[in-house]
């Protein structure tokens, strides 16, 4: 089978698999399926996995394509030729793969919060005020161009197996659906290491409670706990509510959010600084529960 309708069939099997999951064990049971905004959400879902996927992979094929023949008319050696990564076994690249793409996209996060610039791209996922599977493809595509070019071109780069990038990907895809899921699962003492509902549930919180934000990890949180930058109250079970400061002033409608980053405006540091400056130290007790 190709891997275009793999990745499809993976796509609708984990969305309705956390889809049916939400309806038996919902954490928030008055959050309506029908929700505000879900229908933009599945057309952000559409463009994200459908379009701009599909076109970043042509782009890397082409910038991979122009490297070698650089590279080759320079009489250096291209980074297939040394075989950096690609002689190692199979499970060895996807342990590397998944734990140094995992650091990269946490570090790449939080740049996100603490960049006025890039916020302004990422800003659209924090627009989520209900969380369920669908929000998991609210993302601007400047964002995931960024992620994109950061995290997988190197790694066609380095020639690393086909299958271990698809394997990467659709773990990936449900880790992310299912921490956006409307589910009250923290994972127990996994909850350390790997992403949960209840984790980034938190990430979504309207306060923030550390510079630029919390619980930044993508699918492994143990940077989160091992840098300072997890957050899970002892005494609540989730924000009281999701989006961000300032959210009042951002577009509804799908191409005002498309065109939101690009658009010039006055200096407005009360809106930006409420979104990524500093905010008050964690209250004692804040960062650990059983
Ligand atoms: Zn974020
Ligand atoms: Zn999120």
């Amino acid at each position: 089978m190709p891997l275009y309708f793999k990745y499809y069939f993976w796509l609708l099997a984990i969305s309705a698999m956390v889809f049916l999951l939400e309806r038996v064990a919902a954490a928030r049971r008055d959050q309506a399926v029908v929700r505000d905004d879900l229908v933009q959400d599945l057309v952000w879902m559409v463009l994200n996995t459908q379009y701009i996927s599909w076109m970043l992979a042509l782009a890397s094929v082409w910038v991979v394509g122009w490297l070698d023949a650089t590279l080759l008319h320079l009489g250096l050696p291209t980074p297939q030729t040394a075989r950096l990564i690609s002689d190692w076994p199979v499970w060895l690249q996807f342990v590397t793969v998944f734990v140094v793409k995992d650091l990269i996209e946490w570090t790449v996060h939080r740049w996100m919060h603490l960049n006025p610039w890039l916020w302004r791209f990422h800003v659209l996922h924090h627009s989520v005020e209900q969380l369920d599977w669908a929000a998991t493809f609210r993302s601007h595509w400047g964002e995931i161009v960024l992620h994109k070019l950061i995290i997988y071109l190197p790694l066609v780069v380095l020639g690393v197996d086909d299958r271990v990038i698809f394997a990467v990907v659709i773990i990936g895809l449900l880790a992310q659906e299912l921490s956006h899921a409307n589910l009250p699962w923290g994972f127990g003492p996994l909850r350390y290491v790997i992403t949960s509902p209840r984790f980034h549930a938190w990430h979504h919180d309207v306060e923030m409670h550390g510079r630029g934000g919390q619980n930044f990890g993508v699918n492994l949180v143990l940077w989160d706990w091992l840098f300072g930058t997890a957050y899970w109250p002892k005494d609540r079970n989730a924000p009281a509510a999701f989006g961000f400061e300032g959210q009042q002033d951002y577009p509804k409608d799908l191409w005002g959010r498309l065109w939101e980053p690009f658009r010039i405006r006055r200096r407005s540091p009360k809106t930006e600084t409420a979104a990524v400056g500093p905010s008050p130290a964690p209250k004692p007790g804040d960062s650990s529960q059983d």
